[in-house]
């Protein structure tokens, strides 16, 4: 199989960390479980070839309480609790890794500060249509499970040395969390080749399986609940069903980071639905909308086109800047436009 991590992107990173003294690796804000197993993954990798330099990991906001289990999570520098900071770290730099998204505007603020500098950037990543000009160089493979499932296979032969297990279990958690569990994103022997890999590594699959998911508060489980309970909307005419929350009734369920991690997924499991969304109001009273799809509907295409966002064909991410009621009314009203599509069968 092709892969587009050939020798000669792999001999223009090598260039680029041999000049580099301070590097940088940024991951998305809201980093999921593939943002940061794939940084803390590279950096330690990074961190074993090149002892004499610097590998700094950053995040635009706080990742989930979830992956603080991850050794390295707790040197992960968050931008948004110390702006100032986390830019003189980044202004003394001499590259920046960017791992796990396609275009600088999912740094939000951060991404802008970081176009403002000349520092070459280098992307790693497996979404869709990254922003070329963005980036000196990328690495991408839109077929790969995860940004994680890249950084191992760009690290393995880079390294004289085993990865290390802290290393390795970092990459089957981001492999595990983009795949939901390697049931979707997950067709290709390749991934399950590296899995072999890194369970050859030393990975106790059950550790990560139960530092991921075993690991709900009270209240999230109940959150949980109450979403599904009263607020999934079921919509057969178009075989989509959605979640909506606004923040009070998050805040109800002392809503922590990552708590609504996964919620999209679960309207899939009933009979013929195709397409799932949950919709959230931020703190700031911005909406936040995930989508999953199943089969051929692309829901990058959908939320590049009507809600400022984009990803996979089968998850993706969108936002509005109009009210929870009427961003919910907007959504219906689009499917609406997508019927026949969304009425043909799986
Ligand atoms: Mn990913």
């Amino acid at each position: 199989m092709s892969t587009p991590i050939d020798n000669g992107s792999i001999a223009i990173f090598k260039d680029l960390l041999a000049t580099a003294q301070k590097v940088i690796l940024v991951m998305h804000v809201n980093p999921d479980g593939d943002a940061m197993g794939a940084s803390i993954a590279m950096a330690q990798c990074l961190r074993l070839l090149y002892p004499e330099k610097e590998m700094i990991v950053v995040s635009p906001n706080h990742y989930p309480a979830f992956l603080g289990w991850m050794e390295g999570s707790a040197d992960v520098l968050v931008f948004k609790d110390n702006r100032k900071g986390v830019k003189e770290v980044i202004i003394t730099s001499d590259l920046i890794i960017c791992l796990d998204f396609n275009a600088l505007s999912r740094l939000e603020d951060l991404g802008d500060f970081i176009a403002s500098t000349a520092i070459a950037r280098v992307l790693i990543d497996h979404h869709i249509q990254p922003v070329k000009e963005e980036f000196l160089l990328i690495i991408s493979d839109i077929n790969a499970s995860s940004t994680s499932e890249i950084v191992y296979r760009l690290m393995q032969p880079m390294l004289k040395v085993p990865i290390p297990v802290s290393a390795a279990e970092a990459i089957m958690t981001g492999m595990m969390t983009d795949t939901n569990t390697f049931r979707d994103n997950a067709s290709n022997p390749e991934t399950f080749q590296v899995v072999a890999e890194l369970l050859q590594l030393g990975v106790d699959k059950n550790k990560v399986t139960s530092n991921i998911y075993d690991n709900f508060s009270p209240s999230r489980m109940k959150l949980l609940g109450y979403a599904l309970g009263e607020k999934m909307v079921v919509l057969p005419e178009y075989n989509t069903a959605y979640i909506a929350l606004s923040q009070e009734e998050l805040d109800k369920f002392n809503f922590q980071p990552g708590d609504t991690e996964s919620f999209v997924n679960f309207p899939l499991n009933i009979k013929n639905i195709k397409v799932s969304a949950y919709i959230s109001e931020q703190p700031d009273g911005a909406i936040r909308m995930s989508f999953r799809s199943r089969g051929n509907f692309s829901v990058n295409d959908f939320a590049r086109a009507h809600f400022s966002g984009g990803g996979h064909r089968n998850a993706a991410g969108g936002r509005s800047t109009s009210s929870l009621s009427d961003t919910i009314a907007a959504f219906v009203a689009q499917l609406e436009n997508y019927k026949d599509e969304l009425q043909s069968p799986l």
